[in-house]
């Protein structure tokens, strides 16, 4: 890889910990905002993106609510809420923009290698579910975010839409779905390959196979990095003036390590997935959809099942999950001890408060750890009727650490989505959490800057620069967001 380190250097102005696509996004973006500073990424593995963000380990769908049913909750006077739907959308609307400015710069080149158009659907069975569906297509309607979305109970457009899911289907049972053509597949592993090798080329620093073990504040506000060479077992300590803790299920124990009362009362649950993937590819050619389905009751919002096409080196796959599953690993290639080392007393209260108000969650893992390859074909069968097992193998995908934090009411609480934790001088944050994910880092990382870091602030006209939406609401104003898809569309190669 052009530039890779093997020495490490003495100080940084900017340290990210992790070379996922979270690091990779705020390092572009620092660097974009101020080509002068000096960054260093620090990884543990022998390659980028080789945890979480790679494409095997994660869905790869561009989250934007589209075809994600929890995201577009019922309430109990019948209406659909759509807000939390609207922000996922503009989020990754942000993201988009972005990957496009990086493609008109020329900083990524080929973008069919990370993104691709892909219909994203919704598809329930049951007279019940069909009238939800028909409802939430009605009030995300009146978006024009959304406005482009087609519903059908119609068995001969569904046909057209999925063959293979309506092939052999009983007719009897009332089904629906949703289409969004314009939906998209993501390699995030490609992505943050792109995205640092870019860095590298503007100056950045990659140290491979090298680990964070800790850190200290110094007098002023910069920050006294131990780094362990994993090759030599030889430890430096790198002066940073920021550090950022982009290390996924490694970023909770380094934040505990940096000690800033922000960090405190933070805890973590892990949750593993497994996949079924497809290993038939007269199968995988006769699907291209991703499809998402209702979730089984007390599943958390991250096992929706779902049946996605994606493109992966180019060539298309099949994937049928996630299958929820249990390991006290912080990451795929991390600990047993992860979890329990974890737990403190700072943190001890909120985690078994979480724990306790958390018993459907656990009775749903337990159901999902105890699953045999026959109930997981079984549960692919709802979604292909004509599924035969010998066509499919079970994959181990990334970990994913739910946030558990301290809560006045309720001592603690399970939190399912991704949160920011900065110190108050700024001068270190640390990502938690991770849902919705990748499809929404730059809004992360853009929120994260407008926030204030102590290596400056970033101008809002800098910022519309890169995401010319970032101050605007894409929701309020139709042909803001007309613009802005044809832009993305033409730049991201998606037509
Ligand atoms: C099953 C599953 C499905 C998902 N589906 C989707 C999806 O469809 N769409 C979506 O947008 N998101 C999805 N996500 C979420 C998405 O994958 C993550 O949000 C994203 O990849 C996180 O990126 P990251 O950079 O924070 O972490 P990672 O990619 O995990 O990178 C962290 C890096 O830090 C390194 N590291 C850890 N500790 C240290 C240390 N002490 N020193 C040095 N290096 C360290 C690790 O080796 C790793 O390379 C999914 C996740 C999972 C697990």
């Amino acid at each position: 890889m052009p530039g890779t380190e093997h020495n490490t250097p003495r100080s940084t102005d900017v340290l990210l910990v992790g070379a996922g696509v979270m690091s990779a996004t705020l390092g572009t973006l620092l660097q974009l905002l101020d080509p002068s500073l000096n960054i260093t990424i620090v990884e543990s593995l022998s390659a980028v993106a080789e945890e979480s963000s790679d494409a095997w380990n994660n869905a790869g769908t561009g989250h934007a609510a589209l075809c994600e049913l929890n995201y577009t909750p019922e309430l109990k006077n019948g209406s659909i809420e759509i807000t939390r739907a609207v922000k996922i959308n503009e989020q990754f609307q942000q993201s988009r923009q972005f990957w496009a400015t990086l493609v008109e710069r020329g900083l990524l080149t080929n973008p069919r290698s990370f993104i691709n158009a892909i219909p994203h659907m919704s598809f329930v069975q049951g007279a019940e579910a069909v009238d939800y569906l028909r409802r939430r297509h009605a009030a995300l309607a009146t978006s024009p975010l959304f406005s482009a979305m087609e519903f059908s109970t119609d068995a001969a457009k569904l046909r057209e839409w999925i063959p293979l899911m309506m092939r052999d289907r009983d007719a009897t049972q009332p089904v629906a779905a949703t289409r969004f053509a314009d939906g998209t597949d993501l390699d995030f592993g490609a992505l943050t390959r792109s995205l640092i090798a870019s860095m590298q080329q503007q100056g950045s620093s990659l140290l491979l196979l090298h680990r964070v073990t800790g850190l200290t504040r110094l007098p002023d506000t910069r920050w006294y990095v131990e780094v362990q060479d994993l090759t030599t077992k030889k430890t430096s300590k790198i002066t940073a003036r920021f550090v950022f803790l982009g290390a996924g299920g490694g970023a909770l124990p380094l934040l505990q390590k940096s000690g800033i009362p922000e960090g405190r009362g933070y805890g973590g649950f892990p949750v593993s997935g497994q996949w079924l993937r497809c290993t038939n590819r007269a199968v995988i050619e006769q699907h291209a959809a991703k499809v998402y389905g209702k979730p089984a009751l007390g599943a958390p919002p991250m096992s929706v099942p779902h049946l996605d096409t994606r493109v992966i080196a180019g060539q298309r796959e099949l994937l049928f999950g996630p299958f929820a599953g249990f390991s006290t690993k912080f990451l795929k290639r991390g600990s047993f001890c992860d979890l329990p080392g974890s737990i403190g007393s700072e943190n001890l209260v909120p985690m078994l408060a979480a724990g306790a108000q958390n018993f459907s969650l656990t009775r749903y893992l337990v159901g999902q750890v105890i699953q045999s390859q026959a109930d997981r074909i079984a549960a692919l069968s709802d979604f292909i009727p004509s599924v035969r097992g010998e066509d499919w193998k079970l994959e181990i995908a990334g970990q994913r650490v739910q946030i558990i934090k301290s809560d006045k009411d309720k001592l603690g609480k399970l939190e399912f989505g991704t949160e920011i934790i900065r110190s108050a001088d700024g001068s270190l944050a640390a990502l938690l959490g991770a849902s919705p994910g990748a499809s929404t880092a730059v809004s992360i990382m853009l929120e994260l800057v407008t926030r204030g870091i102590s290596i400056g602030t970033a101008s809002a006209e800098a910022l519309r620069s890169l995401v010319p939406s970032f101050d605007l609401s894409l929701d309020k104003d139709a042909a803001l967001y007309e613009r802005m898809t044809e832009r993305t569309r033409t730049l991201l190669q998606l037509k």
